[in-house]
């Protein structure tokens, strides 16, 4: 069955194409004209991105939204995770979280990454929602991972995602959860 991931980022589309192939899935890239997000959830923009790819395609799409959110900060960034200080970089955004948050224990700095894929095609409007809790470190760590992998401390680890290795952070990430959801309700 052929998918296409509604996204411009060709790395994303090589990632997700590696995991769904071996299960029959052939994900496509997208071409079309890419939708306002401005939904107020992961999952509005999500279905959105979604909407808007099998609508210019006609074929099932898939859509991807992440961030991370922080329990002090009342959930954000949030869907503002990306251009939290104002712009894409990626540096800044975490400087300014870890600056926003100088002066908050460990104990008080709960926080997750969260990913939610949309699948929608003539008849379907489904989601598959991935969540991976830790906590914001107090100092940027690790050179691995990309975003705000640096500053993360997932759950049950002492070490940041950024200094996790690959396959370690690939088997439990929010983005691994949703994938694998969506994978078992294409198996099923
Ligand atoms: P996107 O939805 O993939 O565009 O990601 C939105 C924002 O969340 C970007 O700022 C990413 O850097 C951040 N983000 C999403 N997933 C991760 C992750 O696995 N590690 C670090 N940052 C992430």
């Amino acid at each position: 069955m052929k998918l296409v991931l509604a996204t411009h980022n060709q790395g994303k589309v090589a990632e997700l194409r590696a995991i769904l192939e071996p299960v029959g899935l052939e994900l496509v890239g997208y071409h079309g004209p890419e939708p306002v997000e401005d939904g107020t959830s992961f999952l509005e923009n999500a279905f959105i991105k979604a909407k808007a790819a099998h609508q210019h395609t006609g074929l099932p799409a898939i859509a991807d939204d992440s961030g991370v959110a922080v329990e002090i900060l009342g959930g954000s960034p949030g869907i503002f995770t990306a251009i939290w200080s104002g712009s894409k970089d990626n540096v800044a955004n975490r400087q300014l979280l870890l600056a926003q948050l100088k002066d908050i224990a460990p104990e008080h700095r709960a926080a997750a990454f969260i990913c939610t894929i949309a699948l929608v095609t003539d008849d379907i409007q489904t989601s598959f929602t991935g969540i991976w809790p830790g906590s914001i470190a107090t100092e940027e760590r690790g050179t691995n991972g990309h975003g705000y992998d640096p500053v993360f401390i997932p759950e049950g680890f002492a070490v940041t995602a950024a200094e996790l290795e690959p396959e370690v952070k690939n088997a439990l990430s929010h983005r691994a959860q949703a994938v694998s959801a969506l994978i078992d309700y294409f198996r099923s």
